[in-house]
């Protein structure tokens, strides 16, 4: 229970570990079993999103500041980050409902400028907005505007096909959705792109810095990238994208749900060069960075290779990577790094930059 001097932090949105234990100790405390069901995918599995009744259901805020960065705006991030959320399910979004937080005194002009891009982001999703909600609040600290982007996705032909191959190679797979729980020794971890880009991006436009080469966010909705790889590919277990507290936070997210060890190579992450020089200057860690264009994927042994061909072969992908496997020699995310020690991955706190999302 909260005592007189406990408040909220900026840490208890951040993504990492202060954010988890208030999820699990307060958030649970009062929404766990509420009307319990029996829904497939209920809270409880703090996965990406919910299944209920054979349809996934995702809820999301986006609070970013600024409400325009280099490479995409606030209505960009609000589609793409509820439909990446949905997709990583192996489900396909169908239909978005999106509430709008508006402030006093917001240009107009902006307010157009965010509506078109949601719908622009809506269109290359393939995916409705079929209700939602205005609401205005007084002049503050707002920043123009949030937006509550929720959704729902449904299963595919191609979610079918990815689990009759992974069947093909662990006969004991019982689940039918793509869950960060299972993962299992052997299988390998697919990176289908660059790290850093977008937090740094948001970063350079909070702080009006500029980092030398051109940064800017890879947001965008990856549901069509990923219906692909299932149907054509397959042998997909679990999926992630690593948003808020970045690669370290998604990768220990799948160790701790699927009670496994993830070994990762430093070599093989791919990050450009002007995110990995403002990252050294800033003194930031770019596995903790926040990613709105990425998804991590564990794949079967099997298919690792092909999965790996296939995003190469694609807009979204051609930065793709196998950066590690699965193992049992230890618990929790390791690293292989370039001078050939081995150090651990925790967790982080919290993603070092405040509201990228
Ligand atoms: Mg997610």
């Amino acid at each position: 229970m909260a005592g007189k001097d406990d408040y909220v932090t900026m840490l208890y949105g951040a993504g990492g570990s202060v954010m988890h234990d208030f999820i699990r100790g307060c958030i649970l405390r009062f929404f766990g079993g509420l009307a319990d069901r029996g829904f497939e995918v209920p809270l409880r599995a703090l996965d990406d999103a919910a299944v209920v009744g054979g349809i996934v259901l995702k809820s999301d805020s986006h609070v970013v500041k600024p409400i325009f960065f280099p490479g995409g705006d606030i209505g960009r991030l609000a589609v793409s980050g509820t439909v990446n959320d949905i997709a990583v399910l192996g489900a396909e979004p169908i239909a978005l409902a999106c509430g709008l937080i508006l402030e006093e005194g917001l240009p107009l002009a902006d307010l157009e400028r965010i509506l078109n891009s949601i719908r622009e982001t809506c269109l290359e999703a393939d995916v409705a907005i079929v209700t939602g909600d205005t609401k205005v609040v007084e002049r503050g600290n707002l920043g123009g505007c949030v937006i509550n982007m929720s959704g729902i996705g449904v299963r595919t032909e191609a979610l079918e096909k990815n689990l009759r191959v992974v069947k093909r190679y662990r006969v004991d797979f019982g689940s039918r959705w793509i869950l960060d729980s299972n993962l299992r020794v052997g299988d390998k971890i697919v990176l289908s792109g660059t790290i850093g880009d977008h937090g740094i991006a948001v970063l350079s436009a909070q702080e009006g810095l500029s980092f030398g080469g051109e940064i800017v966010s890879d947001v965008r909705p990856l549901n069509k990238l990923i219906q692909r790889l299932l149907g054509e590919v397959g042998g997909v277990v679990s999926m992630k994208d690593p948003t808020r507290g970045g690669l370290a936070d998604a990768l220990n997210e799948f160790s701790e749900k699927s009670g496994v060890g993830i070994l990762i190579y430093e070599d093989r992450i791919p990050i450009r060069e002007p995110v990995k020089a403002a990252c050294e200057m800033l003194g930031l860690d770019p596995l903790e960075i926040g990613n709105e264009g990425k998804v991590v994927i564990g794949v079967v042994k099997e298919k690792a290779e092909e999965a790996l061909d296939f995003l190469r072969g694609t807009v979204e992908g051609r930065d793709a990577e196998i950066i590690g496997e699965v193992t049992d020699r230890f618990v929790g995310v390791a690293m292989q790094t370039v001078i050939g020690g081995r150090r651990i991955i925790p967790r982080p706190l919290g993603d070092p930059i405040p509201r990228i999302c």
